[in-house]
């Protein structure tokens, strides 16, 4: 990479600006709220909008205003157009902060609050990229369009108003996951089965709240007495597990603590679910419903004991998390979040897990199958944005699958690309999110340079 002085002089000179923009996003608490004329995603992500739109305008782009749910500006001539996708929107600020969540607090060379890693960090970063090309006159052979979502944490209603509206380019980067690329994300299907429970000594069990999640907590409500051989049937090497058990009017309510984890990656969590269906196994309880739900998914969380487990070699291996399980009224439901491997198919895996179930009473209800995901690593797109990372960085990386869900898989040809180098905390959806401030103008420079290759 040949490096360009009047472009790092551009960058250095805007670090104050990007800062202090960044932080004034992060006041704005731009959590989805109730719609409002304009605001489709509530005032406070309006307001957010509006902060970004004020800005573009102060740095000379034109932004436009779609409707509410995004809003987006270009930069550079030429037919072609670069998609840079980023979004405003931010998750609740939960519990178990130091700072205030929407202080954006700068402190030990960081800059703490809700949104700085995801995604306004990152949208900054490339805004200002772009702001940098645009002063030191980096000509552009291809138009560049910096799209800021308003909904990515909560369906991604945003991009699909905009893809129906504007239309999106084919090509580009979202800046909202991690550095070196994701250039593979795997199919997601979440698969719901219902099946009859033939023994009423089993009353009820709640497990999970979404399926994309490891379930951190089970209960069951079993008849009668149960509780030393519940406790005796429980089984765990992770001593953060338990299980606590109570008598209730004669009646057993059995309670199993576990580990959540996202359920893209099962193996990181442990399932409050699956250790409970283990110890009604081993009691005998729920006939042969949690006979066979225990035998093919109880213990494995690669769909092994449903036929499906594989992988290829751009994507790794299929993933099954036990998302939701509950009984009631002697009927039983699960409801799996499956990844898999970009060369399978999700009829395919839908089919196989329905066939193999179906003998023992369960039916599949209809779901949503959202396709693998996958930019191959010769395209122009990753060959020059990963060289000009690995210029930069001095290393030698490789793009990444993952279990799936970025923006990126919006554009045909998408990549997720940063900000959140290798080996740094994730602090995504946590408490304390923050990010290093002199990586945070790395990742511009890494931007602008990436566009500026991309568009010789
Ligand atoms: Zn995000």
């Amino acid at each position: 990479m040949v490096t360009n002085q009047k472009l790092d002089a551009a960058l250095e000179a805007l670090h104050g600006d990007m800062l202090d923009t960044l932080r004034r996003w992060i006041q704005v608490p731009s959590v989805r709220g109730e719609a409002a004329e304009g605001a489709p995603f509530g005032m406070d992500v309006r307001r957010m909008l509006d902060t970004a739109m004020e800005d573009l305008c102060r740095l000379g782009m034109n932004p436009r205003n779609v409707d509410g749910y995004c809003c987006d500006a270009e930069i550079g001539n030429g037919e072609e157009t670069i998609a840079v996708l980023a979004h405003l929107d931010v998750v609740p600020e939960g519990d178990g902060w130091q700072d205030e969540p929407y202080g954006a607090v700068v402190r030990d060379g960081r800059l703490i609050g809700r949104g700085t890693a995801d995604d306004k960090g990152p949208a900054v970063a490339a805004l200002f990229a772009m702001k940098a090309l645009m002063d030191a006159g980096v000509p552009l052979k291809r138009r560049v369009r910096l799209i800021l979502g308003c909904d990515e944490e909560c369906g991604m209603e945003d991009l699909t108003y905009y893809e129906k509206v504007v239309g999106l380019p084919d090509m580009g980067f979202s800046p909202d996951a991690n550095f070196p690329m994701i250039n593979t994300e795997k199919g997601i299907t979440a698969m719901k089965l219902d099946a009859p429970v033939n023994d009423p000594r089993l009353i009820s069990i709640e497990s999970g709240t979404r399926s994309n999640v490891v379930p951190g907590l089970a209960v069951a409500l079993v008849e009668g007495d149960v509780r030393e051989a519940a406790a005796e049937a429980f089984e765990c090497d992770n001593e953060a597990c338990e299980i606590e058990t109570s008598l209730e009017d004669g009646n057993t309510c059995i309670r199993i603590t576990g580990i959540p984890a996202h359920g893209s990656m099962p193996d990181k969590g442990v399932n409050a679910a699956k250790l409970l269906l283990a110890v009604l196994y081993r009691l005998g309880i729920g006939g042969e419903t949690v006979r066979v739900l225990y035998e093919t998914t109880g213990t494995e969380n690669d769909g092994s004991g449903l036929g499906i487990a594989g992988q290829d070699d751009v994507s790794g291996k299929l993933t099954l998390n036990l998302g939701l399980l509950s009984v009631r009224d002697g009927q039983l439901s699960v409801t799996y979040d499956c990844r898999y491997p970009v060369m399978f198919s999700g009829e395919t895996v839908r089919g196989m897990v329905a066939q193999t179930l179906r003998d023992y009473g369960f039916v599949m209800a209809p779901g949503r199958d959202s396709k693998p995901h996958y930019v191959p690593e010769k395209s122009q797109l990753v060959g020059r944005m990963m060289a000009v990372y690995n210029d930069i960085m001095g290393t030698q990386a490789k793009p990444f699958a993952i279990g799936g869900g970025t923006y990126a898989r919006h554009l045909k040809e998408g990549v997720a690309f940063g900000m959140i180098f290798p080996g740094e905390p994730e602090l995504e959806h946590q408490a304390n999110e923050s990010i290093d401030i002199e990586n945070f103008y790395k990742a511009s420079r890494i931007y602008a340079y990436s566009i500026a290759a991309l568009c010789e």
